[in-house]
């Protein structure tokens, strides 16, 4: 059955879920895209021998991408070869100073009892809350839409709500289970990939350590191009037709209906029009003004997420002190949340993280090499030159080099830089944001920007900015939560 040409703007992961899942239901489905590749954020760079993921690079909570894959009776492991990482993650609290978080949670459960009196009893109790709130979360609010106020404030919330700790901040709840404030970073950590800081972001978010320590922490071999890859080739085998190097430039609207998508090379016609672009970017540069449900200072007002200041590095030796994911945690790391969110600057004194799939993958660095992706969260908005990143390039560096104990700037043979600009000229990031729209209470479900615009009845609106959010698994359901409302309103409307 044809029902109806459906344009999708944007090939994220968003965009490239939400593809198959409408060619699925009988629509057909052009993606167009204004890069070479598929998957956004999730772009691969490679060069030298080496291979780099763009972005993500944690394959977190499983069970988001087993649920996608099994709607086309398929499993993430007959896509991927998929490997739990053990240890999941080594933090660095200083040079010398570093622990290791086990896939084990037995051995972390006994790290934690070394760390704080009675710290695995505690433990156990944190994680059952966490899991708690993680089943009924996914059970009875992720999956689910919010339009009017009244799908979100009912009943069910306010006495969920209260159990599940929407009204608390991440870091208040944690210090009530633990006094140590390494552990405190441990459980906190996560919620810089929810574009927030343990201050502002709900307790609710605590549930992320139930996916760090219960869900495990895996990887594609190959690395996360590879979900890119198997959602890419699902959409192709559903039928999906792609453009690649074709920017939109803009959405006709006739009467409240999106009739035309005009790109830079064509104007394609379309029934329905999905944007799992930037959702500020499109709102305010695609859509006619009288059309636009959230205007320009709509998104001034807004906190918008961390942008990043990543750097690519291949080198051409092994490091010995570094695992696949290492996280350095500074000792006041609330000054670096505060340049993030409070006072918009760049940090002077950052925590970041380092990625070094070589340690687990020998297909993405030369024999005897190893590709290593830093990143450092920056408050969205900042001037971004090359002589700023430079400054941070030798800090960090020289940071690193004393963390771990090993010369690293002698080895580097290939080197890349990717900040605010980067993300702004690549993806039509609002302020060069890296993550989109933060995860604060007054912009969690029903406050995040609608999957359905009210201006224009076609128009629809998929990926981070909109619920759930932000990150991979998030994005994912976003695209399941908007094909099935699409899925819903043409069988009503029929006017195809
Ligand atoms: C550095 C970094 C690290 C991250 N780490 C993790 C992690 O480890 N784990 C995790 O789960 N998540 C992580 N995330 C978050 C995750 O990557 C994102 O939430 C997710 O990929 C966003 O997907 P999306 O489909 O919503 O948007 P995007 O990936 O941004 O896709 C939007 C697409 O629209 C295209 N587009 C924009 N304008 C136009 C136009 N005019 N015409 C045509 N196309 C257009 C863009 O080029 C892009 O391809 C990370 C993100 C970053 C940036």
């Amino acid at each position: 059955m044809h029902r109806g040409e459906v344009i999708i703007i944007g090939a994220g992961f968003s965009g490239l879920a939400t593809a198959a899942l409408l060619a699925k239901q009988g629509f057909t489905v052009t993606v167009v895209e204004k890069n070479e590749q598929p998957g956004g954020r999730a772009s691969v760079w490679k060069e030298g021998g080496f291979t780099f993921d763009m972005g993500p690079s944690w394959y977190l909570m499983p069970d988001v991408f087993e649920r996608f894959f099994s709607e086309f009776n398929k499993k993430p492991d007959d896509l991927m070869e998929l490997v739990q990482l053990n240890p999941s993650y080594r933090v660095f609290f200083g040079p010398n100073d570093t622990l290791d978080i086990s896939a084990d949670l037995n051995e972390n459960l006994a790290t934690f009892d070394e760390m704080e009196e009675n710290g695995a009893e505690k433990m156990k109790k944190y994680l059952e809350s966490a899991k708690y709130q993680y089943d009924v979360a996914m059970n009875q609010f992720i999956y689910k839409d919010y339009v009017h106020l009244t799908d979100f404030f009912n009943r069910k919330l306010v006495v969920e709500g209260t159990k599940l700790h929407i009204f608390d901040k991440l870091d208040h709840y944690a210090q009530r289970f633990f006094e140590n404030p390494r552990i405190r970073k441990i459980l906190e950590y996560n919620i810089v990939f929810l574009g927030g800081t343990p201050y502002n972001t709900p307790a609710l978010y605590a549930l992320m350590s139930h996916v760090d320590f219960n869900l495990g922490v895996w990887y594609p071999m190959g690395g996360l191009g590879k979900l890119v890859e198997a959602i890419y080739d699902l959409d192709l085998s559903q039928g999906v037709n792609f453009r690649f190097n074709e920017a939109v430039t803009k959405i006709e609207v006739d009467e409240k209906i999106a009739r035309k998508v005009v790109t830079e090379k064509d104007t394609l016609n379309a029934d329905i029009v999905v944007v799992n672009a930037d959702y500020a970017y499109a709102e305010t540069h695609l859509i006619p003004k009288k059309n636009q449900t959230y205007p320009r200072k709509y998104w001034d007002g807004k906190a918008i997420a961390p942008s990043s200041l990543l750097f690519f590095l291949g080198l051409n030796k092994k490091l010995d002190n570094l695992i696949h994911h290492n996280l350095y945690f500074h000792p006041k790391w609330e000054k670096h949340f505060d340049t993030i969110f409070k006072k918009p600057s760049w940090p002077n004194e950052p925590s970041y993280y380092v990625s070094c799939t070589s340690k687990t993958d020998s297909t993405v660095a030369p024999k005897g090499g190893e590709n290593i992706f830093i990143l450092v969260p920056i408050a969205p908005g900042l001037e971004d030159t090359e002589k700023i990143r430079e400054n941070y390039y030798n800090k960090i560096i020289g940071h690193l080099e004393n963390l771990i104990g090993e010369n690293i700037r002698d080895a580097v043979v290939v080197k890349r830089s990717f900040a605010h600009n980067d993300f702004s000229n690549r993806y039509n990031a609002y302020q060069g944001t890296a993550l989109g729209f933060a995860h604060t209470l007054r912009q969690t479900a029903i406050f995040r920007p609608r999957h359905k615009s009210k201006k224009v009845k076609n128009l629809y609106y998929t990926g981070h900015y909109t619920h759930p959010g932000i990150g991979v698994p998030m994005v994912i359901i976003s695209s399941q939560i908007v094909s099935e409302e699409i899925g819903r309103y043409h069988a009503k409307q029929n006017h195809i």
